[in-house]
């Protein structure tokens, strides 16, 4: 009895919850479309009658304008993040050293500019999506750029057994993250920083465990402010 009743609150928590994956997939695919109307008409408004009217008008048009373009961030963003699961890879096997590798080719910029020195154990080869674990790894890097202290970014990324898993980890000599936002950064949208002090959106972090959820690992991190931080994850065996 307990046994049928569980099987089926199963079932229905994994359609509810791919019905929810489905909404928010379809939510911010099919909003895009008038968004960008929205928001070309308003540039054109901007372009062609700022100064002609008064200064509220070319203020009003300007607020929309911005306000328009924050938006189609965060609908992009959301999308990003719904098609973690709804646009994933089958998983095979792959050397996870050719996705690092493939993972620096696309931040060359940052780390150029950077002085970034990068340096890895030997990676296993692991049973994943190829595509998103150059994501993954490629969004932990560039964070350990992005954040890094006055000192040139040393970084990191190491492999190990241990039991069923493997646990990965990219360390960094960067700003660091107060311990008791260690589990806020990886919610969607969430920033400990503003805008103006380091750009971005707060997805990359949510993202990042959304990738490592649907390959049943888990994803943490340890650090301290100005010691710079570690994050581990694991991928099963
Ligand atoms: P974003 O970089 O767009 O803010 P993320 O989701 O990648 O979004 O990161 C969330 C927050 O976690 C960042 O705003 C930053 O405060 C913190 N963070 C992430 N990675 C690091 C790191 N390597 N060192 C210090 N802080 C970090």
């Amino acid at each position: 009895m307990m046994e049928d009743e569980l099987q089926e609150t199963l079932i229905k928590l994994k359609r509810s919850n791919s019905e929810l994956e489905q909404f928010a997939y379809v939510a911010s695919h099919d909003l895009q479309e008038p968004l960008r109307m929205i928001s070309s008409f308003l540039q054109l408004l901007q372009m062609r009658y700022s100064g002609q009217l008064d200064s509220d008008a070319d203020e009003f048009i300007n607020f929309a304008v911005e306000g328009a373009k924050r938006m189609q961030n965060l609908i992009q963003d959301l999308l990003a993040y719904s098609r973690v699961t709804t646009k994933g890879n089958e998983f095979k096997d792959i050397k996870m050293e050719e996705a690092l590798e493939q993972a620096l080719v696309n931040l060359k910029m940052s780390i150029e500019e950077n002085n970034a020195n990068i340096t890895h154990d030997p990676l296993p080869i692991i049973t994943a999506d190829y595509s998103q674990m150059i994501q993954l790894l490629q969004n932990l890097i560039g964070n350990s750029i992005k954040y890094r202290s006055d000192k040139i970014p040393e970084i990191h990324i190491s492999a190990q057994e241990k039991d069923n898993d493997w646990i990965f980890s990219v360390e960094d000599n960067g700003i660091g993250i107060d311990p008791q936002y260690s589990d806020q950064v990886f919610q969607i949208f969430k920033r400990l920083h503003t805008n103006e002090e380091y750009k971005g959106t707060g997805i990359g972090l949510a993202i990042t465990k959304r990738i490592i959820e649907r390959h049943s690992g888990r994803i943490w991190v340890e650090s301290e402010l100005g010691k710079g931080s570690k994050f581990y994850f694991t991928i099963p065996i």
